[in-house]
């Protein structure tokens, strides 16, 4: 099936009911009018010679445009690039060159910045680039060259798409590095859309609120694709994330479902206005992307009434779940597992170097295969080559246990492992700990050269509000209660970590500006 067929079914059950919702936009579309916009952008598209595999890049945050053109793009085959709403010219010229992107879809700007002004300055570097309409000024336009496409054209090349043609090219986050270009067909995304609505038990009463980017597949699949695909309400707080805006949105709105990273979880827990907002029609909802300390996922239960959360493991490269807790799972198993494998997949931990399955419990490179493996990365047969293998496992570069009922444990990225004086160190663990102490509001744990012992633990941490904390007093935590080869060596107060737009924080950059300030 693909993308269209999909939500063309969808229509067909629930058309009067609300598919999405955007409270930044006043904008509020029934399954049927959601349709009927999206088949006038796709003959928008077509009456602009958009043909089957040309590069559309949607350069924007998160506005009903976004969903709109999500869809139209892959009703008329068109392979969508979801451009990072916080790229400046550099990543922005990369990204469209490295596509080969010739019609692109930008917002006027967001948050201070003037995507146009941007633009302007690399497109002489871009010679794909055919066509830019900015959403703000040429959306009517698109909309009005619709009439010059008949039915029976949109049709025609509807029919010729197969569900196994790409339709998306979604750069990973930049975590640990640039990021790359993961290409993926409606197959891929669609059912993994499905089956996370499924095991969330998605059906038309729920209303989802995602304010995670849609340029991720966080939001693209996990919220955009579990919503349509089960006829439920997409709920869109605003163009980026703001804790405030999430509150207020899950309330007005009577949200049942609640995703996020797990640092926006905890904005909203710690918001000052936190209390005044009725959140009791929360049921469930997906927190993913990075870690969540188990006290975190503790306080989304009680305090947020999500008694039915569940995590998400996944990235870019698989559509992106892989396993995710079922609603059922025991408590315990919920808030510190990432849960099992999904239906169609299988997942394997491997000793890194010879490729051998580990015994359970012990840690090794957790292995992806199944229909939600990547076609590839974009241009780059070397890279895929090495993150693929030939028996189509997907390598995630994560570091993972499983036990002997199937659960499993992210224990962190190979990249962050500290090895200290010969010493394995999981940064996850240490954070964990740290979580314990009452002011801590986020800690995040890093590895730096040392000369004695290879690497030494550094722990950023950012205090709660309004709390003091000092290397000292946390030093005094630790001692006796973990082992002393894992007690941070070096300490540093933060307001704020390095992050992606999603929401993640890169440690790559923390070791970066330590390395710099410890000399
Ligand atoms: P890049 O590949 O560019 O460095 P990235 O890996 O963060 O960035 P994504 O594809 O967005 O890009 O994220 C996938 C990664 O996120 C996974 O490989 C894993 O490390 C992490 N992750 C996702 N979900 C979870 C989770 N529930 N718990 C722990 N880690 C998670
Ligand atoms: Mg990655």
């Amino acid at each position: 099936e693909t993308l269209g067929q999909n939500l063309r079914r969808t229509v067909e059950r629930h058309g009067e009911r609300e598919a999405l919702i955007v409270v930044s936009q006043g904008y509020r579309a029934t399954y049927r009018e959601f349709w009927d916009l999206t088949t006038q952008v796709a003959k928008g598209l077509l009456a602009m010679g958009v043909e089957k595999g040309d590069r559309l890049g949607l350069w924007s945050p998160n506005r009903f445009e976004w969903v709109v053109t999500q869809y139209a793009a892959a009703r008329v085959g068109a392979i969508l690039v979801n451009l990072n709403p916080a790229y400046r010219t550099a990543e922005l010229e990369y990204s469209l060159n490295q596509s080969g992107t010739s019609v692109l879809l930008l917002a006027k700007g967001f948050r201070q910045t003037d995507y146009r002004a941007m633009l302007e300055e690399v497109r002489p570097r871009c010679p794909a680039l055919r066509v830019a309409l900015v959403l703000d000024d040429d959306w009517q336009l698109l909309l009005s060259n619709a009439r010059h496409v008949s039915e029976h054209t949109l049709e025609a090349r509807e029919s010729s798409l197969q569900f196994d043609d790409p339709i998306n090219i979604q750069y990973t986050s930049g975590t640990t590095g640039s990021p790359k270009g993961a290409t993926l067909s409606h197959h891929n995304v669609l059912n993994n859309g499905f089956f996370i609505g499924e095991a969330l038990k998605y059906g038309p009463e729920d209303r989802v609120c995602v304010p995670v980017p849609f340029y991720h597949c966080f939001g693209m699949v996990i919220g955009n694709l579990a919503c349509t695909s089960h006829g439920s309400t997409l709920v869109i707080p605003g163009e980026a994330f703001d804790a405030l805006a999430v509150l207020e949105a899950v309330q007005a709105e009577r949200c049942t479902s609640l995703y996020g990273v797990p640092t926006m979880f905890i904005a909203e827990l710690e918001h000052p206005r936190f209390g005044e907002f009725n959140l009791s029609t929360l049921r469930t909802g997906v927190m993913a992307g990075s870690p969540c300390p188990v006290e975190v996922m503790k306080q989304v239960q009680s305090r947020m009434h999500m008694r039915e959360v569940t995590i998400c493991y996944g990235m870019t490269e698989t559509s992106p779940v892989s396993t995710q807790s079922a609603l059922d799972d025991p408590l315990d198993k919920r808030v510190s597992t990432v849960g099992r494998v999904h239906p169609h997949l299988e997942v394997k931990v491997v000793e890194p170097e010879t490729g051998a399955v580990v015994p359970r419990g012990s840690a090794g490179e957790m292995c992806t295969r199944g229909y939600s493996v990547m076609l590839g990365y974009w241009a780059n047969p070397e890279a895929t080559a090495k993150a693929v293998d030939a028996a189509g496992w997907m390598h995630t570069g994560d570091l993972a246990t499983m036990d002997a009922d199937g659960y499993v444990r992210i224990v962190g990225r190979i990249k962050d492992l500290i090895i200290r004086g010969g010493e394995n160190i999981s940064p996850r663990e240490v954070e964990e700990f740290l979580h314990t102490h009452p002011g801590v509001s986020e800690a995040q744990v890093i590895g730096v050269p040392s000369a004695k012992y290879g690497e030494e633990v550094m722990a950023w941490v950012k205090p709660k509000p309004g709390v003091t904390l000092t290397p000292e007093q946390l030093t005094r935590h630790c001692s006796g209660r973990i082992a002393t080869f894992k007690i941070p060596r070096y300490w540093k107060l933060v307001e704020a970590f390095p992050m992606t737009v999603t929401g993640k924080v890169q440690k790559f950059r923390m070791r970066e500006v330590s390395v710099a300030e410890l000399g």
